[in-house]
């Protein structure tokens, strides 16, 4: 072997390792874990590259343990009760101190209180997005819905043009179609057209679509053919996310816990099965952009 084809072997070696996906791949909602390095365990058996660490404001040492261990791999979030007295200094205390993201929110409060206004406020000021929870139908009994009022979203979007709002949640995907059955989180079936969240997402350019979860992937799993169409419509506007809980990237563990209506993904790996179905539905180029591109410029990670 001459020196020439060395280099060319040893630069193919280098390429390859990680990008199982076709590119590198950035997990935007990964939720600290308690162990050391499980984040990075599963983002290994997935082939996800990169992940925005969701985490509480009061385990910020934890994830800047988790980082450390990994340089180059990790940005944080910081997420709080809105309602805390002292929300606001600790979400601007937080993000001085390098959160990129406030998420995600999953409380019991109305999109349009003012404990969240106080939230979009800060997210515009200090240039970070903000990731909600939206969710009515309880995934367990007795369970209260979080960030009520998304059928009156649209007079938020227009009231903090300045703020960039990541949906997620089973109610935030439903409305991928006009008809939202209220006897369900996760509705099944072909989409009828014209949902609110199809309508918003080309509408406000400052709403994005975080695409993890059983929420994210049934949704865009039960109607292919109109899937197709609104990733071309919403290419720049999807987040990929995996919110998978599963121990080893391959759908070992708990993958949906305590959740028995996503039982469809039990034994799975979410954010595998997310990115193996964005692959199908989508070119090489918009893939890049769902899974890398976006979340990047979103979160300021360029
Ligand atoms: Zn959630
Ligand atoms: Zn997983």
């Amino acid at each position: 072997m001459n020196r020439r084809e060395f280099l060319k072997t040893a630069l193919a070696a280098a390429a390859l390792p990680d990008l199982v996906w076709g590119n590198d791949v950035l997990d935007t909602h990964l939720h600290l874990r308690p162990d050391a390095d499980g984040c990075f365990r599963h983002m290994q058996g997935c082939g996800v590259t990169h992940a925005v660490l969701l985490t509480r404001v009061q385990d910020e040492e934890k994830a800047a343990a988790e980082m450390a261990l990994r340089p180059g791999v990790f940005a944080r979030s910081v997420s709080l009760d809105p309602a805390a007295a002292d929300a606001g200094e600790s979400l601007r205390k937080a993000i001085r101190g390098g959160a990129v993201s406030i998420g995600e929110l999953k409380y019991h409060l109305a999109l349009d209180s003012p404990e969240m206004r106080r939230v979009y406020d800060i997210a515009a000021e200090m240039q970070v997005p903000v990731m909600m929870h939206i969710q009515n139908f309880p995934h367990f009994a007795g369970e209260m819905p979080y960030n009520t009022g998304y059928e009156h979203f649209d007079k938020i979007l227009a009231a903090y043009p300045k703020t960039n709002f990541l949906g997620h949640g089973a109610l935030f995907w439903a409305n991928i179609s006009s008809d939202v059955p209220t006897d369900r989180g996760y509705p099944v079936g072909p989409v009828k057209p014209g949902g609110l969240t199809d309508r918003w997402l080309s509408d406000f350019p400052n709403l994005y679509a975080d695409m993890s979860a059983n929420s994210g992937n049934n949704a865009l799993s039960r109607d292919l053919e109109f899937s197709r169409g609104f990733i071309e419509r919403h290419q720049s506007k999807l987040v990929f996310g995996s919110d998978c809980s599963c121990t080893d990237g391959h759908g070992g563990g708990v993958s949906q816990n305590n959740n028995p209506e996503a039982r469809r993904l039990a034994g799975k790996c979410v954010a595998r099965e997310t990115l193996a179905l964005s692959k199908q539905l989508s070119t090489p180029d918009v893939f890049r952009k769902m899974t890398w591109e976006n979340g990047r410029r979103l979160f300021r990670l360029a």
